[in-house]
């Protein structure tokens, strides 16, 4: 098939491919453990399900505005603002159908093609694939285990050019728990600032943050009118399949992002929309639950994965990923990469987890393997998925 050129820029998100092999295993009977997906096992709260049943009962089931729904926007600028300390307008706020598509529509609306886009590597791989897809020249920023998996703030500073065009930040981060410090954000905003770059801040796991204060980057100096913030329902309301998010960014620039979802969909499902005031606006507490139960499991989880051989895992601040050290494992085994491995535990234990490489390249001078875990599924699933892992380990 000839497809267009840009096609073959585009990448992929391969923790779907580990859950398409986990489906397909399952058919043949088999019992998988899987830490592969970033998604809560939680059901949505039933607060948000009767508000959604409720608007659909009213017939709520027309078209909404583009920008989204302003009694979404409203709510979002009250609320968005609070957590981050900072003064929101409704117009300032562009809702869309998940956190992907504000982050597809940055792109789009900001980079061409030459321009210079940073992106964190390990990362979330939608970023990089993305900006690929624009021709932009994508340039790997490390982060370092040894750093708490935040970069190394000598290199950023050489990284940066007249091109650069945008940074990615993603704090608390997928795939490896890490938060950036006040002081890693200061550094980042001091070049912003310098260079006249935009920043990308994916604020998604904001709220799962297990002992730090939540610090968005845009609150610090000058930053607002250059940062975009994307955050969303999926994860902390436990809603990935509603499809529901939204970006925060100046409004001149939330006015082009809705010509560009004028032109790809329309608006945003409007009964969910309805659902996400109640959300956003409404009791907290199960969200909070939610975040409680996500701080036992990752204690559980990275208690049982420092007790396997050859295996070392940090303690992740925030998100719900533990990213192990699985250097010594794979030696042990013969096995070449963290790649192998996961095909190993699967194949042996019948547990899915997903290799360092599904999230970007190998940086230069990294030498160690990882893999993730998440630990959004149950203490149970946790308990036997790390014993089955560690006896086909330590055999
Ligand atoms: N950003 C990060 C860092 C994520 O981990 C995810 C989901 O895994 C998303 C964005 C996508 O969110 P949504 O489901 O709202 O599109």
């Amino acid at each position: 098939m000839q497809l267009a050129k840009r096609m073959s820029r585009l990448g992929t998100e391969n923790a779907y491919e580990v859950a398409a092999q986990v489906a397909k295993l399952r058919l043949t009977g088999k019992d998988i453990i899987t830490f592969g997906l970033g998604e809560p096992d939680f059901d949505t709260p039933e607060n948000i399900k009767a508000a959604c049943i409720k608007a659909l009962n009213e017939n709520q089931t027309h078209y909404a505005a583009s920008a989204g729904l302003l009694s979404l926007r409203k709510a979002v600028a009250k609320e968005a603002g609070k957590l981050r300390g900072m003064d929101i307008d409704p117009d300032e706020v562009v809702v869309g159908p998940g956190v992907k598509p504000i982050i597809f529509g940055s792109i789009m609306a900001l980079v061409d093609e030459g321009d210079e886009v940073i992106y964190p590597n390990p990362g979330y791989p939608t970023y990089e694939s993305v900006s690929n897809f624009v021709g932009a020249k994508t340039i790997s920023l490390p982060l370092w285990e040894k750093k708490g998996f935040a970069f190394e703030a000598e290199t950023l500073k050489k990284m940066v050019t007249k091109k650069t065009k945008m940074i990615f930040i993603n704090s608390p981060q997928n795939p490896t728990g890490g938060v950036l410090s006040k002081k890693d954000l200061e550094e980042i905003a001091t070049l912003a600032r310098k260079f006249n770059f935009w920043v990308v801040a994916d604020e998604i796991y904001g709220r799962i943050l297990y002992d730090d204060e939540f610090i968005s980057i845009a609150s610090l100096p000058g930053m607002k009118e250059r940062t975009i913030i994307v955050d969303g329902f999926s994860k902390i309301y436990s809603m990935t399949g509603w499809r529901l998010g939204y970006g925060i960014m100046p409004g001149e620039l939330a006015a082009q992002m809705v010509k560009l979802q004028i032109n790809a969909n329309s608006c945003t499902n409007t009964f969910v929309q309805i659902a996400g005031v109640e959300a956003i606006s409404g009791d907290q507490s199960e969200p909070e639950k939610m975040v409680a139960e996500f701080r036992k499991r990752r204690d559980l989880m990275v208690k049982l994965l420092n007790e396997i051989k050859g295996f070392s895992c940090h303690i992740p601040k925030g998100a719900f990923y533990a990213f192990p050290n699985v250097t010594e494992a794979c030696k042990a085994l013969g096995l070449k990469s963290a790649i192998e491995l996961q095909a190993y535990i699967l194949d042996k234990a019948d547990v899915a987890v997903v290799a360092r490489t599904y999230f970007g390249p190998k940086n230069e001078g990294e030498t160690d393997e990882y893999i993730r875990l998440s630990y959004a599924t149950s203490q149970e699933n946790i308990k036997e998925g790390l014993a089955r892992i560690k006896k086909v380990i330590e055999k």
